[in-house]
């Protein structure tokens, strides 16, 4: 089975995108959790991105689609793979179609991921990420295993006023996407609002009738 993730930021895809990829046997990957981990180790990619993440602007499409382009044709995402935080423009999207093409795959499915924003900064600003695992967590909502061994810290995308960049630059360039995605028939829409098992419910509703219905 092959995914994309849509939705604002803070919708919530990160966090159920771990329960799809054991539930489902397919590999997460995470463009952002990719970057982070390039920041943290200082790779040159990581220090030419820093800048563009620490303020909540999009990274550079030729630099993230060279990225994911290697990381795709990595064995483990042999069997199916779910993309969460990429495409995220039109030519990362149109991108994405070629290198399905060379590697003679295809997409299944785009879920979206829908949460109104008022409640995306409450998610964001109480967000705390580990620092080894890039796992997110909520101080009150999806608190950390009190006998976890975390590294936690807030992201500095994660403060108010980035928040409400990030979401402007999701309704001007992401956003988009679904039109695109739609076009193909691709597109389910999933509510986002509400406990994390419900909105997981909903998502593995949609997800087994493929699987029943064996179309993919
Ligand atoms: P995304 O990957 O879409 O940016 P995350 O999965 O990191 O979003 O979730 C953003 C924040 O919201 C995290 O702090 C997470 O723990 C919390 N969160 C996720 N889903 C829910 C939910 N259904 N209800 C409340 N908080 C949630
Ligand atoms: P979110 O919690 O917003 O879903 P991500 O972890 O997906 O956050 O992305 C964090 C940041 O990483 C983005 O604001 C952007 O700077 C960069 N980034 C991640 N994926 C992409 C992408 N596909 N294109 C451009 N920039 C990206």
């Amino acid at each position: 089975m092959r995914l994309i993730f849509l939705g604002p930021p803070g919708a919530g895809k990160g966090t159920q995108s771990q329960h799809i990829c054991a539930d489902f046997g397919i590999r997460q990957l995470s463009s952002g959790d990719l970057l982070r981990a390039n920041m943290r180790d200082q790779t040159p990619l990581g220090l030419e991105v820093t800048k563009f993440m620490n303020n909540g602007e999009l990274v550079p499409d030729s630099l993230i689609i060279d990225l994911i382009k290697d990381e795709l044709s990595k064995p483990q995402y042999k069997k199916g793979f779910l993309l969460d935080g990429f495409p995220r423009t039109i030519p990362q999207a149109a991108a994405l179609d070629s290198m399905l093409i060379k590697m003679n795959q295809k997409l299944d499915c785009v879920l979206v991921l829908e949460v109104p924003h008022e409640l995306i900064i409450s998610r964001l600003s109480l967000r705390r990420t580990d620092r080894k695992t890039g796992k997110s967590f909520h101080l009150i909502f999806n608190p950390p295993p009190a006998d976890g061994d975390f590294d936690l810290y807030q992201r500095e995308d994660d403060k108010e006023e980035t928040i409400r960049n990030r979401l402007e630059i999701y309704e001007s360039l992401t956003k988009p996407l679904i039109k695109y995605y739609s076009s193909m028939g691709l597109v389910h829409k999933i509510n986002g609002v509400g406990m994390l098992e419900d909105v997981y419910d909903r998502i593995s509703t949609v997800l087994d009738r493929m699987t029943k219905s064996n179309i993919y």
